[in-house]
């Protein structure tokens, strides 16, 4: 059975950040990007904690399952260096009858084989 995958990418989830979720280390900034989006969609903590730098990384995520994420949209992304990147994306919520909509542009870096998320700024 076709189970797309939440970040929107139209592969399957087990093809896509399901295997980062798993463990594969993200091979770009976007990939990581992606694969966080769609951890955010399914309470994935587990996978945020390790997916974000340490020196940055919250102590409670505290995520609330009452908002669900209803889509991304990578806007734009950057390569500042061999190892820092940009990426400027739109996330859709709802959160009972309420919607709306965030816009960040997130500090990544690579670290080990894969990327790991820094911080982000809201518009
Ligand atoms: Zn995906």
């Amino acid at each position: 059975m076709f189970h797309p995958c939440e970040c929107g990418s139209g592969k399957t989830y087990a093809g896509c950040c399901g295997r980062l979720h798993l463990g594969a280390p993200a091979r770009d900034e976007q990939a990581l990007m992606r694969a966080r989006y769609c951890a955010f969609c399914r309470g994935d903590e587990a996978y945020l904690r390790r997916s974000w730098a340490a020196e940055t990384r919250p102590a409670d995520l505290s995520l609330d399952p009452a908002q669900t994420w209803t889509g991304l949209t990578i806007l734009s992304h950057e390569t500042e260096g061999p190892d820092t990147a940009r990426v400027r994306f739109t996330a859709t919520w709802r959160r009972g009858a309420r919607k709306g909509r965030l816009t960040e542009t997130s500090r990544f870096r690579r670290e080990g084989p894969g990327w790991v998320y820094v911080d982000g700024d809201l518009d």
